[in-house]
């Protein structure tokens, strides 16, 4: 089991850890119940990943002589929001969960954002602890302690930032995640690479024949390397004034494909066709090599993941929702742009007509 340790706030040492290994829910409910964090925990799980882990999950936290319970909600996006919200407080509070208690978000991003939205706000804060179940949560939003709802206007527009007491990542869970939600969560992998760390990058081309195979030692390597990279950034800049909008790399134009497409494309798809963009983008503007743009390209294909746009959204409607993304400051719209691979960089003007065309190339 490797274990990361995240440093925030250095004047008050908050610190907390991200352990990463396969198969260690049985070690995961001992290092609870040492951790001591509090006399009782409730486990959040959405309705498919109760069925699958949660009464194993429960058994290993017993196991360990922890005192815990359940509460499930039904799986999926369009639970993640204050309904939601507002039943499960209901409940914890008809439960007696009170401040010497702990949450345990056990599943993908929508409880892990819930959870610990939930945790954040409950009898002013109780502790939370995140148990990612996807690639996905793993890699990425279980990370950082940013947590959110949707509303009705948009996605994530109510949270908090919020650090977990600790992450726990058993990579085991990714063998029953369905091939489309392990390739989703791949696009953040692949980001990782183009990001910050060549290494991977290299490693992610090289097993690209096999690497949705899921092997363990294949995973291990490239979620601790996604986690270690995550880290790093999150630890320079907690609050998303600076650094960590490289995070947002791809995810300027593919948040904008999102919600164009009022949410039929996923994520990991809307990002990596944000990626190709924004490399093509890096590469007019005379920062990046065509081998880069062209070696990132092949990576998202061989990846799985889209490398086009569909044809039926309009370019001016995913310009116009590149200006509402929340990451926007003043009129100028800051992309990550690159020159090279590893070297990122923020940029706050690229023309309009470069985006424009850039889009209808990528239309398919
Ligand atoms: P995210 O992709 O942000 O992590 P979700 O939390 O919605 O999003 O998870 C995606 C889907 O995968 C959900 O339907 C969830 O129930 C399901 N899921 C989560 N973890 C697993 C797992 N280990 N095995 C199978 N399905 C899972
Ligand atoms: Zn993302």
């Amino acid at each position: 089991m490797k274990r990361i340790k995240v440093h925030l706030d250095k004047q008050s040492s908050l610190s907390h850890e991200i352990c990463i290994g396969h198969d260690i829910l049985d070690r995961i409910g001992f290092v609870i119940a040492k951790g001591n964090l509090a006399q009782r925990y409730t486990v959040i799980t959405d309705s498919n990943v109760s069925a699958l882990y949660g009464e194993e999950f429960l058994g290993v936290l017993k196991e360990a002589g922890v005192k815990a319970d359940l509460i499930e909600f039904p799986a999926g996006e369009a639970s993640k929001n204050m309904d939601t919200v507002l039943t499960i407080v209901k409940d914890l509070i008809n439960r007696g969960i009170d401040r010497s208690s702990a949450l345990i978000a056990l599943g993908g991003g929508v409880t892990g954002d819930m959870t610990g939205f939930i945790s954040s706000i409950y009898m002013r804060s109780i502790p939370c602890i995140q148990v990612p179940t996807t690639l996905m949560a793993q890699v990425d939003s279980s990370i950082g302690g940013k947590t959110g709802i949707d509303l009705p206007e948009g996605k994530n527009l109510l949270g908090t930032f919020s650090q977990p007491q600790a992450i726990f990542i058993d990579l085991r869970f990714l063998k029953t995640l369905p091939d489309n939600e392990f390739i989703n969560g791949l696009s953040e992998v692949v980001k990782y690479g183009i990001i910050d760390d060549v290494n991977l990058f290299n490693l992610l081309e090289e097993k690209s024949g096999t690497i949705r195979d899921r092997d363990p030692d294949i995973l291990q390597t490239i979620v601790e390397r996604s986690c270690e990279i995550k880290k790093g950034v999150i630890e320079i800049d907690e609050k998303d004034r600076g650094v960590r909008r490289i995070l947002n790399f791809g995810h300027t134009i593919g948040h904008a494909i999102e919600a164009a497409s009022e949410y039929t494309i996923p994520h990991g798809n809307a990002v990596s066709a944000g990626m190709i963009a924004t490399a093509r983008i890096s590469e007019k503007m005379k920062y990046l090599s065509s081998e880069d743009r062209d070696r990132i390209e092949k990576l998202v294909r061989a990846a799985g993941l889209a490398d086009h746009i569909p044809a039926s959204l309009s370019t001016e409607g995913i310009i116009l929702k590149t200006r509402v993304d929340k990451k926007k400051e003043g009129s100028s719209i800051h992309f990550v742009l690159l020159k090279k691979i590893g070297m990122p960089f923020i940029n706050g003007s690229v023309e309009d007509a470069l985006i424009h065309e850039t889009i209808e190339e990528l239309k398919k």
